[in-house]
């Protein structure tokens, strides 16, 4: 089922990545002058569609994520130093992602969700993290595959991708990770520090999202106990989830352990669409959070029943029951000559 997309002229990817990093800038200056229509394209278009993008195709995501083209921008124009990361620090910043990711996303609740410049100012805080790590380190090693908190998310989900595409961003292989992950499947899990990671995420992840949906949106200064409710309710579920996932598998037999893993990130990516696709109609926990159109006047509440069931028995199938033979993103480029 998989199919590679070599002999794509590199072109077209170089007109995809400026495309795309032209539309970023456009929803950057749209949230600070126009922030109902910047938030709405971020959070409520862009957003929802990713984990979908990174299930089916993580590398075509990768090949044109603006973020990524912000990370390679120095090496492109000749002013990175292109420093190599010790294993021990490949862990570090891929410990750190996770950490990054749980830290920030119940800050969209607190305030990032309605505030245009507050996601404005988050965005280019990660854009200069990637870009100055671009400046010192080799290649996508020190963000896109390094502390880039959605990388992570991208190498849980996308485990069995429909496409496996050529890397638009490497002409040659620098040899930046060891392994390289856009060209292996699965998490990394050479070092301690990525062996904690993948539990964290893994386990955490399903718990994490589900936390997250059942808190509303804050709207105006956050009191204490908002904040407490933001962070507590998807950390507390977070713990839940990653005690039932170290207890499957600490007692099933080892034979379980990748099966463990695709119902966890099959559960992770069910929960997100079973409370974003309602959401995003009106019918959501909290009707005006996450809207993208109201449609719960036009649209029967059991047609978003069935999206829902639908969303669920797909990622279930794709992440679970289907047997591809492992896939990795990207096909690996030639090394290149020292
Ligand atoms: S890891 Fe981050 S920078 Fe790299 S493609 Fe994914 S979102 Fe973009
Ligand atoms: S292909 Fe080579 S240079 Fe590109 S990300 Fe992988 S290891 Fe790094």
């Amino acid at each position: 089922m998989s199919r590679p997309l070599d002999g794509r002229p590199l072109i077209l990817w170089r007109i995809a990545q400026v495309v795309l990093t032209v539309a970023g800038a456009g929803i950057f200056l749209a949230l600070l002058f126009f922030p109902n229509i910047g938030l709405t394209a971020f959070w409520d278009v862009l957003i929802p569609i990713a984990p979908a993008l990174f299930v089916l195709a993580a590398g075509v995501w990768r090949n044109i994520c603006p973020l990524g083209t912000v990370s390679l921008l120095p090496r492109h124009i000749g002013l990175s130093k292109s420093r190599r990361l010790p294993l021990k620090w490949q862990g570090r910043l891929h410990l750190g992602g996770v950490v990054l990711l749980f830290l920030v996303v119940p800050l969209r609740h607190l305030m990032l969700n309605n505030d245009g410049t507050a996601t404005a100012l988050i965005l280019a805080v990660v854009a200069s993290a990637a870009f100055l790590s671009g400046v010192f380190f080799e290649w996508k090693s020190g963000w896109c595959s390094g502390l880039c908190p959605v990388h992570p998310v991208e190498k849980l989900y996308g485990e069995k991708v429909l496409v496996s595409a050529p890397n638009a961003h490497c002409g040659a292989c620098q040899n930046c990770c060891i392994p390289c992950p856009d060209t292996t499947s699965g998490m990394n899990r050479l070092h301690t520090n990525q062996r904690i990671a993948s539990l964290l995420l893994a386990g955490g992840l399903p718990g994490f999202i589900w936390g997250w949906f059942h808190v509303p949106d804050c709207r105006g200064e956050a009191a204490w106990q908002e904040c407490i409710m933001a962070f507590g309710l998807p950390w507390a579920s977070l713990a839940v989830s990653l005690a039932l996932f170290w207890a499957l598998r600490r007692f099933l037999p080892k034979k379980h352990e990748t099966l463990i893993l695709s119902i966890f990130a099959a559960f992770s990516v069910s929960c997100y669409y079973w409370y974003r696709i309602p959401a995003l109609v009106g019918y959501g926990l909290f009707p005006s959070d996450g809207l993208l159109v109201d449609l719960t006047g036009v649209l029967p509440f059991q047609f978003v029943v069935l999206m829902q069931v639908v969303a669920v028995a797909f990622f279930g199938w794709w992440l679970v029951v289907r047997r591809p033979e492992p896939q990795a993103w990207q096909v690996r480029p030639p090394f290149a000559k020292k």
